[in-house]
């Protein structure tokens, strides 16, 4: 039998975590209106809400934060993350900016403007799938989404090596129906974080890239998890086999004109972000002209220089294949834990999270009774574990109709934070849903009490039905 690795990292510093009982956390989930989100971090056990800002940094990381350049403009310490982004992406043009909707919020609006000037009477941007800060983005700079993912991410059953795929034949449908004026940016998310954090093979980011410039359509990256989709090409691209993590990083984003990049996830950053351009022209002037009054001066973007030194060496961080495995292996290990318990879950795994099917698992509650935040409250009740619910309640309305946009599925993501808990807690996570799961059958469905006009699963307040 293949001897398997532990993680490659000793632990330096710990943190210690808090317990507490079924009593304290009803009352705790009574008063945060059973939305998780509203919790007090201190009454969370294991928190699997979310892999954003809450990896573990290294102490190369630390190290580097202490001797930053804080000057206002021009810091050793931008320098430093701007040549590492050049390095690493190709890319010489680089804006930090606070974290990745920093970079949405600079860089929609200027591509928006640049499809109204050359015609555009209704932006569209086409994604895989955007994220819903992302989405967001695209309808407060006012223009409208395409999501245009492969069939095979709707089947969360099905095995599939390339579930973030976009739908190519629909991308070129689109684009003609459209028309290529009215599309202001194909937008490629690596890992796709909607579909599951599933990747996108080199073969489909080439063709969706090509097709959009043969139409004179920018390219972004929605960067956020670059790292662990080179790592899933690598795995399962027998092309790819044999190139190291930085080739292929380096192919994937010569596919883009610009990327948009959140340091909180892949990069292994508490806060920080980047919009980094090829080109220098009028897109970069633009972006940098918004970046200043919102983000802060250029060469800061809304951090400090021991963030910008932190994120620099998380990149690089970020492209070592023996964390790559290690992190990936961690969530395999939590995900094989629950399907031996016959726990719906999406396959193949995904890079940062097990999504676990609450459509399957509660198929006779409808999306707008929240099958998903269902079985989330219940996994906290029971364990102090914090998932989250990426389904109906997500998804939201439609901006022009206000109908509930019909959710591709109702999934419950237990996300998995880089560095940060090792397998013992996921056996815990693993031991408390299966529990959960058990007795699915006697949760209640929910609806609103409150019922925020956008992003709604971080305000929304439930009672049970
Ligand atoms: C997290 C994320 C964003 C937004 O980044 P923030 O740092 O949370 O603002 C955008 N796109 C994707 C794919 C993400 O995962």
């Amino acid at each position: 039998m293949p001897v398997r690795m532990p993680e490659p990292y000793r632990i330096k510093m710990v943190e210690p975590l808090r317990t507490t009982t079924p009593d304290y956390r009803q009352q705790a989930l009574h008063t945060a209106g059973l939305n998780p989100f509203l919790l007090r971090a201190d009454d969370v056990f294991i928190d699997l809400l979310t892999d954003s800002g809450t990896g573990a940094m290294s102490d190369r990381q630390w190290s580097a934060m202490m001797s930053a350049d804080e000057s206002y403009a021009g810091s050793r310490s931008f320098f430093k993350l701007s040549d590492t982004v050049e390095r690493l992406f190709g890319f010489p043009h680089t804006i930090p900016v606070h974290q990745g909707r920093g970079a949405e919020q600079i860089l929609f609006p200027c591509l928006v403007e640049r499809a109204r000037q050359r015609g555009a009477t209704a932006p569209v941007f086409i994604s895989n799938h955007h994220f819903d800060t992302t989405k967001a983005h695209v309808e407060i700079a006012g223009a409208m989404v395409r999501n245009l993912i492969c069939p095979a991410a709707l089947d969360t059953a099905r095995h599939d090596d390339w579930k973030g795929n976009f739908d190519l034949a629909a991308l070129a449908s689109d684009i003609e129906r459209l028309g290529a004026e009215q599309v202001a940016a194909v937008v490629i998310t690596i890992t796709c974080n909607s579909v599951g954090g599933q990747p996108v093979a080199m073969d489909n980011m080439r063709e969706a890239a090509s097709m959009a410039r043969r139409h004179g359509i920018p390219v972004v990256i929605d960067a956020a998890r670059f790292s662990e989709n080179a790592y899933f090409i690598q795995q399962r691209d027998p092309r790819y086999r044999e190139q190291s993590i930085h080739t292929i990083v380096r192919e994937m984003f010569d596919c883009a004109d610009i990327f948009t990049l959140s340091a909180k996830k892949d990069a292994m950053v508490n806060i920080g972000g980047l919009c980094c351009f090829r080109e220098d022209g009028e897109l970069l002037r633009a972006a940098q002209l918004r970046c200043v009054p919102l983000e802060g001066f250029i060469t800061y973007g809304g951090l400090a220089g021991r963030d910008l030194e932190a994120m620099a060496v998380g990149l690089d961080e970020a492209c070592d294949v023996h964390h790559l495995a290690s992190r990936i292996a961690q969530v395999e290990y939590l995900a094989e834990r629950l399907q031996k318990a016959g726990v719906p879950i999406q396959t193949p795994v995904g890079g940062h999270a097990v999504f676990v099917d609450a459509g399957k698992i509660r198929p006779d509650v409808p999306g707008h009774h929240f099958p998903a935040q269902m079985l989330v409250n219940a996994l906290y009740l029971e364990s102090g574990v914090r998932a989250t619910e990426i389904g109906s309640l997500m998804m939201g309305r439609h901006p022009q109709t206000g109908e509930q946009e019909p959710a591709l599925f109702e999934l419950m993501r237990l996300t998995i934070p880089r560095r940060t808990y090792t397998d013992n807690h996921m056996d815990y996570v693993a031991d408390s849903l299966i529990e959960v799961v058990q007795r699915a059958a006697s949760l209640r469905p929910l609806d609103f009490t409150y019922e925020p006009a956008v992003l709604r699963q971080f305000t929304a307040r439930f009672k049970e039905i």
